[in-house]
């Protein structure tokens, strides 16, 4: 098959959706890969990386007139021209928050792939757990770098010295991201505790931390007895398919401590504390009642070579089954299968048909 690798166009997008050495393998396998010139930039990834192993480099509409398209984020505007009915994408689509994404997949009749709703069977997200991985222990760093007190925080050092305590790392929602969270704040040296609804969650990591952080059920009033002595508060609940509820709510902020640093990673869905929004990279965080907010919605954004390894050590194994075998290969892996959205001019994905009330 012939596969295209276009550059990035959305703004401050530095991943890539395939490496030199994915490259290498597909080339391998008897495969041909058109790489969009500098698509590999942004990662560190120069374009004779890509020429070593095997690419042809090309422009944009080279790339994108390929049999199959595999990129990091949903096409936009710019890019909707380069839609077709025998093209096969494969990239992020999140089609539920994009009407004209979703209208331009189905007018041009592709088929589209979507990253995101690829599922196991034990109804994990392969492709979306490495960014949480990712984002999870950028939340302490970005946290740690916060709390320093010319940028506002309550200058406090997260691993303490001898002789001086620690801080401490409250963590809501022991997932992927709560997780990685609490292995790197362990690392510092911080004191955590993680709160989760989940006792399997809570049991799970009591059992891999033993000793080393506390684990607390999520409720209202283990929220608020914890506030007062956080120093940094990691937001990394989920509800599939849901909103984030709002745990940590305005009328409680007063209760954490002035200078003390929120970080919602959740914040793409709306966020776990009622006062984060979404913010840049550029402009990170914003105070509320002396409590400094961080709330990047793709934080794995900030560390582009590192998530770009990262994604496409999960996206890969499925980058290779569809180069391999074609459309054909959906029928014959039920994940997969999951992550189609968009065929021949209809939606073929439930969440995304109900979101704008179309026929799927
Ligand atoms: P996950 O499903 O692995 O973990 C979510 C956890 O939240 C689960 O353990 C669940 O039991 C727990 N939870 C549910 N309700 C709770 C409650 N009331 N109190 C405490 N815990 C509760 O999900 P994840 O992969 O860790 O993702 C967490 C969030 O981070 C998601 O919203 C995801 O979209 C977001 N995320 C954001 C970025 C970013 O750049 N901002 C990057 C990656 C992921």
């Amino acid at each position: 098959m012939n596969i295209g690798l276009p550059k990035e166009i959305k703004v401050k997008e530095n991943r890539v959706a395939l490496t030199p050495g994915g490259v290498a393998t597909l080339v391998r396998r008897g495969h041909t890969v058109m790489v969009e010139r500098g698509a590999g930039v942004g990662s560190g990834i120069p374009d004779t990386e890509y020429e070593a192993a095997g690419a042809t480099l090309g422009s944009a509409a080279e790339a994108w007139a390929a049999e199959m398209v595999v990129k990091v984020k949903e096409p936009i505007a710019a890019e909707y021209g380069y839609l077709r009915d025998d093209l096969l994408l494969f990239t992020y689509l999140h089609l539920a928050a994009d009407r004209p994404l979703t209208d331009a997949l189905l007018a041009a009749g592709t088929t589209g792939v979507a990253y995101e709703t690829v599922q196991l069977e034990d109804g994990s997200l392969p492709l979306l757990t490495p960014m949480s991985e990712v984002a999870g222990r950028l939340s302490v760093q970005a946290g740690a770098y916060h709390l320093q007190k010319p940028v506002g925080g309550r200058g406090v050092l997260l691993g303490g010295v001898p002789g001086v305590q620690a801080g401490h790392v409250v963590i809501i929602g022991g997932g992927v991201v709560g997780t990685n969270a609490a292995k790197m704040a362990m690392g510092l040296g911080a004191k955590v505790t993680v709160l989760d609804v989940s006792h399997r969650r809570l049991t799970y990591l009591d059992d891999v931390f033993f000793g080393k952080l506390t684990t607390m059920m999520s409720s209202e009033a283990n929220i608020r007895a914890l506030l007062p002595e956080a120093d940094l508060l990691v937001g990394g609940v989920l509800i599939p398919g849901a909103k984030a509820p709002h745990l940590v709510t305005r009328d409680m902020l007063p209760l954490m401590q002035e200078g003390s640093v929120i970080v919602d990673v959740a914040v793409d869905q709306g966020g776990c504390v009622e006062t984060i929004h979404a913010t840049t990279h550029d402009d990170p965080t914003y105070v509320v009642d002396g409590v400094v907010h961080y709330g990047v919605a793709n934080m794995p954004g900030a560390v582009p070579r590192t998530s770009t390894f990262a994604l496409t050590n999960a996206t890969f194994p499925y980058v290779t089954l569809l180069a391999d075998g074609g459309r054909a290969a959906l029928n014959r892996n039920r994940a997969l299968m999951l992550g189609l959205n968009t065929h021949a001019g209809k939606l073929t994905y439930r969440g995304v048909a109900e979101a704008f009330d179309l026929e799927h």
